[in-house]
This record gives C-alpha cells, sequence and structure tokens, in this order.
C-alpha cells in the first residue's frame, strides 16, 4: 500500500480541511521536498477569501524544506542531492522561453496560473494536476525537474530562509527595479513584511535616508522598521505625510518611492507623486485585482519626468541575493518571525497575517510538521 502524507487543503472560500493524500512515486527525473516552513504573505490573505477555481488546492508558495527523494536525473541536472536544505521559487518556469533563460520566471506564461488553468505555481494550483502536492501548507511537496530551488545558506535556520520571498522582493522592486543605491532617499509605504524588507534592502544597498509610512494600527509594525533600516518613520494618520517627507529631505523630495501598501487605494500613489523629487523620480506599485484610477494625475506625473514601474515578484538573482543578505544577519531577523503554526492551524495563520487572528504578526510561518 502506498505511504500516506498530509495536507491542510482549501476546500472553499476561507475553508481549510486536513487531508491525506498518497505519497506519490518519485520519477528519476523529479524530487520530493520534505517541508519545513511555509512562509505566509499578504497575498495569502486575499487568494483565501476567493472561491475555488475548480478542485480544492493546497495553498503554501513561500516553501523550504530538505530535499527527501531526488531522482537520479534530477541530481544530475540540477546539482541538488538528498538532504539539502532548499528554498523553492512558486514559479514552475517552461524552461525555454526568454525569460527562463533570463532567470526571470515569473514572466513565463507557463507561470501566468491566473489566465492559464494548466499553468502550475506552488500554493495556487489544484489538487486535481496530479500528483496533487503543489502546495507547502503539507508534509512534502512534488518537484518535477522545471521546479527551481536555491540552496539555504549555511547558518540560516529554515524560518529566517522563509523570509526569502519578501526579501527577494524587497531586493527587486527597491534596488533592481527601484534603482535605489549609495546616497539614494527613498519612501516606502506600507510597513508589512514586504515593506520592512524593502526598508532593509534599501539600507544595505547604501540609501542615504530611508522613509516607511504606516498608519495609527500599524505602531509596532513602524517600531520595527528602525530596527530594520528606516531612518524615519511616519504616522500617515497623525502626520501630513507630504510636508514630513518633504522636511526630511531638505524640500527636494525622495529619489524612489515603493507601494508596499494593501487596501489603501489610490493615497500612497497620490502621495507618491507629490513627495518625489522634482524631476526623474521611479514609483514601483503594485495594484490590487482590478483596481481602476479616476482622475490619475498623469500630467503631474509626466511633468515630473517620473518613471512607473510595476512590482511583480522577484528574479533568480533577487532570490540569491536574499539569502546572502538575510546569512549576513546585518538585521535582526528576530523582529520580522513573529508567529508560527503548525498545519492544523493554517486558517488562523492566514487570518493572523490579515490583522484578523494573533496580535502582532509580521511575518508568520506554517511548520507543517507540529
Ligand atoms: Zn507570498
Ligand atoms: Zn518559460
Amino acid at each position: 500500500m502506498a505511504e500516506k502524507t498530509l495536507a491542510a487543503v482549501k476546500t472553499g472560500p476561507a475553508t481549510t480541511e486536513l487531508r491525506e493524500f498518497e505519497l506519490p512515486d518519485v520519477p528519476a527525473d523529479a524530487a520530493l521536498l520534505k517541508m519545513e516552513v511555509a512562509g505566509v504573505c499578504g497575498t495569502d490573505v486575499s487568494q483565501y477569501k476567493l472561491p475555488l477555481r475548480g478542485a480544492p488546492l493546497i495553498m503554501g508558495h513561500e516553501n523550504v524544506g530538505y530535499l527527501a527523494k531526488v531522482g537520479r536525473a534530477f541530481e544530475r541536472h540540477k546539482g541538488f542531492t538528498e538532504g539539502d536544505l532548499v528554498f523553492l521559487e512558486h514559479y514552475l518556469p517552461c524552461g525555454h522561453c526568454e525569460w527562463d533563460h533570463a532567470g526571470e520566471y515569473r514572466h513565463c506564461a507557463a507561470t501566468e496560473w491566473f489566465y492559464d488553468p494548466t499553468a502550475i505555481r506552488y500554493g495556487y494550483t489544484s489538487i486535481a494536476i496530479a500528483p496533487s502536492l503543489w502546495g507547502g501548507f503539507s508534509h512534502y511537496v512534488y518537484l518535477p525537474l522545471n521546479a527551481v530551488v536555491h540552496r539555504v545558506p549555511a547558518g540560516l535556520s529554515p524560518e529566517e530562509a522563509g523570509i526569502a520571498t519578501p526579501m527577494s522582493n524587497g531586493i527587486q522592486w527597491t534596488v533592481i527595479d527601484g534603482g535605489v543605491g549609495p546616497g539614494s532617499t527613498v519612501l516606502i509605504q506600507g510597513p508589512g513584511q514586504q515593506g520592512l524588507c524593502c526598508a532593509m534592502a534599501a539600507s544595505a544597498a547604501g540609501a542615504e535616508c530611508v522613509i516607511v509610512t504606516g498608519t495609527s494600527r500599524d505602531a509596532r509594525r513602524i517600531a520595527v522598521a528602525r530596527q530594520l533600516g528606516a531612518d524615519e518613520v511616519i504616522d500617515v494618520q497623525q502626520e501630513d505625510a507630504r510636508e514630513r517627507v518633504l522636511a526630511i529631505t531638505g524640500g527636494r523630495g525622495v529619489d524612489v518611492v515603493i507601494d508596499c501598501t494593501s487596501g489603501a487605494g489610490r493615497e500612497p500613489v497620490l502621495l507618491g507623486i507629490e513627495a518625489a523629487k522634482r524631476r526623474g523620480a521611479t514609483m514601483v506599485i503594485q495594484s490590487e485585482g482590478n483596481a481602476t484610477f479616476a482622475d490619475f494625475p498623469i500630467g503631474r506625473l509626466t511633468r515630473k519626468g517620473m518613471t512607473l514601474k510595476s512590482a511583480r515578484g522577484h528574479s533568480y538573482r533577487a532570490v540569491e541575493l536574499a539569502l546572502s543578505h538575510l546569512a549576513s544577519r546585518r538585521f535582526p531577523l528576530e523582529f520580522l518571525t513573529t508567529h508560527r503554526f503548525g498545519l492544523a492551524d493554517v486558517d488562523y495563520a492566514i487570518r493572523s497575517v490579515g490583522g484578523d487572528g494573533a496580535p502582532g504578526a509580521i511575518h508568520v510561518s506554517v511548520l507543517p510538521w507540529q
């Protein structure tokens, strides 16, 4: 009889149940990851509420674990062997398009789960696609040959390595896309795990001034921001954020604006345009779902010669930089890793990230074997 394994399965909007699966055979060109830590982020909060698209699924897209079974072709092709501690990217690229050769797997058409029901992405893929183990809220995750794995540097715990996803986004958006470097002034809006990772990235890149904004509800996170690279913090409900940014920068405005808010509507974009320096600033933004923007001040944007970029995940290189940044321990990571839950508490873990569960959550980990 086949060995059984356990996973937390999303069976409907905001509904999870534990289910048993058969542990799949591992062919020569595949591997099995024994999960240690699955990070939970704001995307989980928004995805969890949505109706199923077809069959149930195992969520969990920020995954760290030990390679438990490794096929010979997988080992030869990937250079990993049984017992290696790895961070798994959530993209499963086709492997031969222009984006994949550049390490920009997030742009590969094969990872567009939103438009293509056959596309596989860890944490987003239905259990109807064999062998079902496509998410990290599970004892095991299945890795085909096109899985993208990174070695976790020595000295980094699995839980700390679980920060690699927001940290790689932070490096991608702040340093690679935003162009933050020595002497930069940076406004980071939103002090969640993503904003805090952007603050660390900006500070580590040599930024002269890192400003992090939040609301009064974020008091704890704003305090943590100071530990993780922020030079100045602003409570946008207590202070005029634009005035403060201009005062901090001697009336000049910032070089780079990063939007890491969620559910804040158009305000962060409007503030970003006003807080940007007179000419040539860059603003990296994300949007939620099908958001539209009435009366977008495009004239103001073009008059200031601003560059607008989209925050869209991370490249292979950003993940490698994130792992080495975390391993450097430049910042006290224990301020970030606030909560950990077992497999039976996945629902509560996701709600905690959404501010509707355990208080004070910043980075939340699911430890599937607990
Ligand atoms: Zn995430
Ligand atoms: Zn591709």
